[in-house]
């Protein structure tokens, strides 16, 4: 999770491997939108030097530089008053993929991203009443047969879960064959298994997890709404509720790395006993289980898409109606209660709770004002909703797998061929 520093460097081929994970990391940092002059004066290299790392990486099919927007003819924004125009480091087309799996107990879906930090979706799929062992397997197929289609462009495999971790392990998942299950170890395991000898070598890359709403505001701290912001809340809703304090961008996931399960407090004032083994847990009555209860539908199937549909059909359906409301209000007070605790500048809101906004901004906001210290309101921090979309969680995921692929170790194992599968 924390960026590693690879220590001083002391050799010059220490120090150029050092400048090329500094830039590719610049790189993908500014999601390839910034130019090589820009790039080198974020960096504070010399232009030379700068030049010359590009055209390495680039020999490494690292990257790509693609024209900036000032060389094209018809940009009339042509003002350089000294020096040669610079190109626009890119994604390379034949360059590191990782893979991301965003694992929940009812569902999984998997995506892939290339450097400049660009995804796409690329399956989903429900679980069947089989057990959630079962259902790794089928993420372990789905991994195998999109480790072939990118071939050894594939730099690792990062993980979302639905579970607090602890050393790598599922401390306490919903199912109950995951209990202590290390899932990156499980699914690192099955997809070497599954590789075939006339497929891609072995992924070469790791395999790291990570707990879903954590990576879903380091996403928002990387690529969304929480960029650049000093002190941020985020909360992330799904099947339940979790959430991570970022200071400058890096988590605070506390002494076992488990920090953030807000939904396991019990902030909405209520008294029922929870699975978690507490009782009036605010996710009973904010999360995607409290608008089902809520307008009175059973649990089965996608949670998540059961809950959309019923903030869906409010505007027409009473009951549906009633229970975004009610949910709203919890969501509302609940998250006032975290900012009275924990001061951010901003909250960030992605998952269900995005969605709960976005439908009923009204009730979210008074109930959230109604539950701030009375100082607080004049200036209360402003409630943003992700703008990733479902990728919020799996962007968090890929981050993993880019903080181990930019460094010199990283990138010292990345092996360019002339011809890689797309
Ligand atoms: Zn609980």
């Amino acid at each position: 999770m924390v960026r590693r520093d690879e220590g001083a460097a002391t050799t010059s081929a220490e120090l150029r491997a050092h400048n090329l994970a500094r830039l590719l990391r610049a790189v993908h940092d500014g999601a390839g939108q910034l130019t090589r002059a820009e790039l080198t004066r974020q960096l504070a290299m010399a232009r030379g030097t700068a030049t010359v790392l590009v055209r390495d990486l680039a020999g490494r099919q690292l990257i790509e530089e693609l024209p900036s927007p000032a060389d094209s003819p018809a940009d009339v924004r042509v003002q350089r008053t000294r020096g040669r125009p610079t190109g626009v480091p890119s994604a390379h087309p034949y360059g590191p993929v990782a893979l991301a799996v965003d694992l929940r107990d009812d569902s999984f879906t998997l995506a892939c991203f290339e450097l400049t930090g660009r995804g796409a979706v690329l399956d989903r799929q429900e679980r069947d009443t089989r057990s959630g062992t079962a259902m790794l397997a089928d993420v372990a197929a789905r991994l195998t047969i999109r480790h072939r289609q990118f071939g050894d462009r594939v730099i690792g495999i990062g993980v979302a879960v639905p579970s607090p971790l602890s050393g790598g392990t599922m401390v306490q998942p919903t199912l109950s064959d995951w209990q202590d299950l290390d899932v990156a170890g499980v699914l690192g395991l099955l997809t070497a298994q599954a590789a075939v000898p006339t497929g891609p070598t072995g992924l070469t890359g790791p395999v790291l997890a990570g707990n879903d709403a954590t990576l879903a505001g380091l996403a928002e701290a990387r690529r969304g709404v929480l960029r650049g912001v000093s002190a941020a809340l985020h909360l992330h809703v799904a099947t339940g509720i979790g959430g991570v304090l970022l200071v400058g961008g890096q988590p605070v996931t506390g002494a076992r790395g488990s920090a953030g399960e807000f939904g396991h407090m019990p902030l909405a004032g209520g008294s029922e006993p929870c699975r978690c083994g507490s009782t009036g847990c605010w996710e009973l009555d904010a999360g995607a289980r409290g608008l089902l209860r809520a307008a009175g539908l059973s649990e089965q199937g996608d949670r998540m898409v059961q809950a959309t549909r019923v903030i869906a059909a409010a505007a027409d359906d009473p009951d549906c109606s009633r229970a975004l409301a009610q949910v709203a209000g919890a969501l509302g007070r609940g998250i006032g209660a975290l900012v009275n605790a924990q001061d951010p500048e901003v909250v960030g809101l992605s998952g269900l709770a995005a969605e709960v906004i976005a439908a009923a901004p009204d009730a979210v906001r008074t109930a959230y004002l109604a539950a701030l210290m009375r100082f607080r309101r004049p200036q209360a921090p402003a409630l943003l909703p992700s703008t990733l979309g479902d990728l919020g969680t799996l962007t968090g995921a890929s981050e993993l797998v880019f903080d181990a692929f930019l460094t010199p170790r990283g990138l010292g194992a990345w092996q360019p061929t002339a011809r890689k599968t797309a």
